[in-house]
């Protein structure tokens, strides 16, 4: 009589991704068994990726829907981690943008929680740090709710909390967004003040006696008390009087000087003076000045061994300049591709691409994530370039799909590991029917120091793509005795066409390699699913673009955390 070989039933060591491995999976969105991540890391996942575009699997609407429910359960549960996450990853600039940050704010003042409406209140200078953020913030708590006192006063802080000359150099430079100006929230928030500050809502809401106001809508005696108001306000307002010839041009270029005034502040009819430009370069913010790179280099500004080439090249070459500007490493990147394409993602702009400009931007993109400690051991990065990891963009940036956003973050690691391999994994080829038992579509890629940032990405984005195996990595490892200490896939956890699960197939590796091998899963697109193995120590999950993620993982693999 043979025994009945029960455990086989229970401990399964090999389960097609099609079937759950164990009660504590889910299935994902592509009909395959994935671990779940909490409401925590989802949570992160959104304020650091956001949804824009939305995934492969999901419309922007649902993938949004899905996250603020993510937000909403973690703000029931604890209010006070759940605001200061909010506000933390706002304030360390962890994040490419603020708009989720701002978004799960507006969620936590609409809550029905007393406690979390009032933390909320509490996070709105952390978290709107700029009169944009500002206009975010009330433009979505507009829709969310109702204007009570208690947020009333707490966006009127907003207001007088700055100094009398911070509040006008916000209220100048960021005038207005989508439906929402300075003059709207006033009206809605009341905020009391010093006399400079009275003066300045009152031009904000009516203009400034003497000159004309912009749309001519000035209340009779609103108008505020010229000698009351910060300098730079007057020097705004007569920029809009300047004569569009060279004296106008001249002057203009004096009160930049003088005011040290931003682009916001200066008239379009002077947009395409060079001399304007060079004179706003001088004090110009680094965020701005890679933003508007395309622009001064169409009017011949940015050019072959230009002053102001060498000036942009400086300054993005500064650690110092570049770690005090908080400047995340995708707005480079973002920088970075439109630079390179030599037109502006919309209207008529085009210009000669200077390619020390280029590469400059490619090196501040690497030094962005601050000092990476490499770890010294066998790393094998693995990027899913599977059909799915096409679909929707990483923090909204034109071109930036999560396929795209995972070669940039591997070559940071890869840059700094000595002893690195990278393979793109996808199962089987594209085009054709896609057969889930062939273990193929694996692509060694050099990552190495002599590839260009965007040559990398050009490779990545040409690859065939196909059907999602996260088994394949270890799987490949084990079958050619690759001596793995830290596998990193890089993946959005929607693997569905494999033999084996990713967490047996790290199991089995670990077993027949005797390596005990980690595994950290770098998670591309904000859904909250994982391959990851949340009772395994030895297995993390980070956030793709979470601007200390490198950092994170190098501490992980060396077991210092
Ligand atoms: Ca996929």
């Amino acid at each position: 009589m043979t025994m009945a070989n029960y455990a086989e039933h229970v401990q399964k060591r090999v389960t097609p991704q099609s079937e759950s491995a164990r009660e504590d999976q889910v299935q994902n969105s592509a009909g395959g068994f994935t671990f779940k991540v909490d409401d925590w890391q989802r949570m992160t996942r959104f304020l650091i990726l956001g949804a824009e575009g939305g995934s492969y699997y999901a419309e922007e609407r649902k993938l949004v829907r899905e996250n603020a429910q993510a937000v909403e359960a973690c703000l029931k549960a604890d209010p006070l981690r759940a605001v200061e996450l909010i506000a933390s990853v706002s304030e360390t600039s962890r994040a490419p943008k603020n708009d989720p940050a701002v978004f799960a704010l507006a969620l936590a003042a609409s809550s029905d929680n007393l406690e979390a409406r009032k933390l909320a209140y509490g996070a709105i200078t952390r978290v709107c740090r700029i009169g944009t953020h500002l206009f975010q913030f009330v433009g979505a708590v507009d829709q969310l709710r109702g204007w009570g006192r208690g947020l009333r006063s707490a966006v009127g802080r907003w207001y007088s909390g700055q100094t009398a000359s911070d509040l006008a150099y916000q209220v100048t430079k960021y005038q207005s967004r989508e439906k929402w100006a300075h003059r709207d929230v006033l009206r809605m928030a009341h905020p009391t003040g010093s006399a400079e500050h009275n003066a300045i809502y009152r031009w904000c809401v009516g203009g400034l006696e003497g000159f004309t106001p912009k749309e001519g809508k000035a209340p009779r005696g609103a108008q505020a008390d010229a000698a009351l108001l910060p300098a730079i306000i007057g020097a705004m307002e007569k920029t809009r009087t300047l004569s569009q010839d060279k004296a106008g041009e001249k002057e203009l270029v004096g009160l930049i000087r003088e005011h040290r005034l931003t682009h916001e502040m200066v008239p379009n009819d002077f947009k395409k003076s060079p001399e304007v430009w060079a004179a706003l370069l001088d004090t110009m913010p680094l965020g701005a000045m890679v933003r508007n790179l395309g622009r001064m280099s169409s009017i011949g500004l940015v050019a072959p061994l230009s002053d102001a080439t060498k000036l942009v090249t400086g300054r993005l070459g500064d650690a110092e300049r570049l770690k005090k500007s908080r400047l995340h490493p995708v707005a480079l990147l973002s920088a970075l591709l439109t630079y390179k394409g030599g037109k502006g993602v919309k209207g008529s702009l085009t210009w000669e691409v200077t390619p020390a400009v280029l590469q400059a931007l490619e090196e501040a993109f690497y030094a962005s994530f601050g000092n990476v400690e490499p770890t010294g051991l066998n790393t094998l990065l693995a990027l899913d370039v599977s059909g799915s990891m096409d679909g929707g963009v990483v923090a909204g940036v034109p071109g930036l799909t999560p396929r795209v956003a995972s070669a940039a973050m591997a070559m940071v690691t890869s840059r700094v590991e000595k002893h690195c391999h990278a393979v793109g994994f996808t199962s089987g080829g594209g085009g054709r029917q896609y057969d889930w038992r062939a273990d193929t579509g694996l692509t060694n890629l050099d990552l190495s120091k002599r590839q260009s940032l965007d040559a990398v990405c050009e490779m990545v984005r040409r690859l065939p793509m196909g059907g999602t195996d996260c088994a394949l990595p270890m799987v490949t490892a084990t079958k050619e005795k690759w001596q793995v200490d830290t596998f990193v896939v890089y993946t959005d956890s929607e693997t569905w066409a494999g033999k084996i699960h990713p967490f047996q197939a790290l199991r089995e590796y670990r077993q027949k390699m005797g390596r005990a091998a980690k595994l950290i899963v770098v998670g591309m697109v904000s859904n909250d699913f994982t391959i990851a193995d949340p009772s395994d120590a030895g297995m993390l999950d980070v956030v793709g673009f979470d601007a200390s993620a490198p950092a994170v993982m190098s501490e992980f693999a060396k077991g210092a955390l």
